[in-house]
């Protein structure tokens, strides 16, 4: 049975001594703090810190990031994925800097209407930078509340976040940042998805599952529509210098980004033809292949060499478009997916 004070108690004196460190924990700075929820958001904290210290070195405060061009930030994003979390947080800033001069409002009402904010990114900033009293509700959170509470609502419904969030409410009246924190702390070492450490529990006399033997049946999530799967052609093509030619990415996903010119495989035929302006064939055997993962679809790459070297000056006078010397590959911002291929060619170049 959950008792509201000595719950609170018990969690927040466990968390005081076993919280792990992190960079973000030693700060005020709802600018810093704000970095880390974005960057935390389906990234590992193991992962986050090097880019932490990296993205807040170079953009130390809210008016140097506004004034950074889009291309620099997604190169200090790179390697993190769900870059669109970057171009709105870099909007995001702008709108700081030129409606609240350069201060991140402490009002909910106020952040929440700056681009990319939902109601976690919310609760989190205005919890941990200003103690503001609003429960945050992620993964972990999630797990922690249905076991404490034997609760088996359907996690993946809006509905059942409201009503956490409004049973949590009471929780954080006073120290917001520190509870919430502590929540997602327990969440992340000791109530964990698989073998939950029960045993060592700060709040197990509180656990209602527990004491039920439901632990391993809960949270309860409906599961998502099976992901979507996308056959992609890839095409390494290279001019008379051994450049590679690569392209902007103009669609939403991975937008601005940088990659070899890739089409799905029903139309790639017809797009390098265009792009080519001849009858190029495509190979038979592609010379590489690999599968990426993004949330809500995999791409399948086969990658082909157009072994032709091909002269196409039109293609150089438009911007969307670029020639690649390998050591500059640096200098852009790539996918994941388009490193693991310059990974290949480098190989393959220090075979030849
Ligand atoms: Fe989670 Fe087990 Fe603690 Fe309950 S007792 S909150 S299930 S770790």
């Amino acid at each position: 049975m959950l008792h509201p004070d000595t719950f609170k108690e018990n969690l927040l004196d466990w968390f005081k001594i076993n919280q792990r460190e992190m960079p973000w924990r030693e700060t005020t700075n709802p600018y810093y703090i704000w970095i880390s929820e974005v960057m935390l958001q389906q990234t590992q904290v193991k992962t986050v810190i090097d880019y932490y210290h990296r993205f807040t070195e170079r953009f130390p405060t809210v008016e140097e990031l506004s004034k950074a061009n889009q291309d620099e930030v997604l190169k200090y994003w790179e390697g993190l994925g769900y870059y669109s979390r970057a171009r709105n947080f870099h909007t995001a800033i702008q709108e700081v800097a030129e409606s609240y001069q350069g201060k991140v409002p402490d009002s909910p009402e106020l952040f929440e209407k700056l681009k990319g904010v939902g109601p976690y990114t919310k609760a989190a900033v205005m919890s941990i930078a200003f103690d503001l009293p609003l429960p945050t509700v992620d993964g972990n959170v999630f797990r922690v509340w249905s076991r404490l509470n034997n609760d088996f609502s359907d996690t993946a419904k809006q509905s059942t976040r409201k009503a956490f969030e409004a049973e949590l409410l009471p929780y954080v009246e006073s120290e917001a940042g520190q509870f919430n924190q502590a929540m997602m702390e327990l969440g992340a070492l000791i109530c964990t998805p698989k073998s939950p450490l029960c045993l060592f529990c700060p709040v197990q006399s509180h656990c209602e599952a527990f004491q039920q033997g439901t632990v391993e049946e809960l949270p309860v999530k409906t599961k998502k529509v099976k992901k979507k799967t996308i056959q992609q052609d890839c095409f390494i093509i290279r001019n008379s210098k051994g450049e590679y030619l690569i392209e902007q990415r103009q669609e939403k996903l991975l937008n601005g980004m940088w990659e070899f010119p890739m089409y799905e495989h029903k139309e790639s035929q017809q797009k390098v033809n265009k792009l080519l302006d001849d009858n190029v064939e495509i190979p038979d055997k592609p010379i590489y292949q690999l599968k990426h993962q993004f949330t809500h679809l995999t791409w399948n790459i086969k990658v082909y060499e157009i072994k032709e070297t091909i002269s196409f000056e039109q293609l150089t006078s438009n911007p969307q478009f670029c020639w690649l010397n390998l050591s500059d590959r640096n200098q852009f911002n790539f996918p994941a997916s388009m490193h693991k291929i310059l990974d290949h060619l480098e190989k393959q170049n220090s075979e030849d």
